[in-house]
């Protein structure tokens, strides 16, 4: 189990394929949405952030990176099903250990997300470049420290309810689009010890990832789905043996 130290070590997990192949993407994005949400998260302070991506050895998650990371992030949306199981299963391992696993925008589709959900995650959605609306619906919350009670995003992807996810442990915010449709737009669940925060924004055609309120969003993210310090737990079917003193059999 990874030490928990005072710094949060964050890997910033991408597809990373648009901006390879996009033109006006990757001018968006010219280091990648890796690269924009790492240099924000980097210049924090108590972070400190790594990037890996879906075309390097192990998709860039190496055993020795999973264990010493504390909060990932995973961004995808063409190539959900290039991401290897086996390497899912670690990631979906460490997360039931304490490490914080933040779903960004398409990764509602990801492997690792709906593996840990158990529900198909899928919504509706249409590029239309809407104005959307973000009200927080849980304040106070760590994760809107320093938000408003809303904040706009003007053009965006929209997605819209029905989202097939398991019930939200908290509903931290909920989104209104020019089209009237609604959606659950940041979400948290625990699975195991770790803590889950799905958070909509982040759609690679519209510079959504240097948003201010957006950044801000995914920094107090990370700073709430990081593993807080506990004893030992074991996770898996196992027989014990008794605790303690053993009771009398009692007399016949
Ligand atoms: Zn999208």
């Amino acid at each position: 189990m990874a030490k928990a130290s005072s710094t949060i070590r964050v890997t910033v997990w991408n597809e990373g394929r648009h901006e390879k192949t996009n033109k006006q993407i990757a001018k968006i994005y010219p280091a990648g949405i890796h690269g924009a949400i790492a240099k924000h998260l980097s210049a924090q302070r108590g972070i400190r952030a790594r990037t890996a991506t879906l075309d390097q050895p192990e998709h860039g998650l190496t055993d020795h990176v999973l264990t010493n990371t504390d909060v990932m992030t995973w961004w995808g949306h063409m190539a959900h099903h290039e991401v290897r199981d086996d390497i899912v299963e670690k990631v979906r391992q460490r997360v039931y250990e304490g490490m914080g696993l933040i779903c960004l925008h398409s990764a509602h589709m990801s492997k690792i997300f709906t593996r840990l959900m158990g529900t198909i995650c899928m919504l509706k959605w249409r590029e239309a470049a809407e104005r959307e609306i973000l009200w927080v619906t849980k304040p106070g919350h760590p994760i809107v420290a320093g938000i408003d009670d809303h904040f706009i995003l003007p053009k965006t992807e929209m997605y819209g309810e029905h989202f097939d996810i398991p019930e939200p442990d908290e509903q931290i915010f909920i989104s209104s689009f020019d089209g009237g449709e609604v959606f659950r737009s940041g979400c948290t669940w625990q699975r195991g010890s770790g803590r889950i925060f799905y958070f909509r924004p982040g759609h690679e055609t519209y510079p959504i990832y240097y948003d201010p309120n957006v950044l801000r969003v995914i920094t107090n993210a990370v700073r709430w789905a990081a593993p807080r310090p506990m004893a030992k737990q074991t996770y898996g079917h196992r027989d014990v043996g008794w605790i303690g003193k053993r009771p009398r059999k009692s007399k016949k």
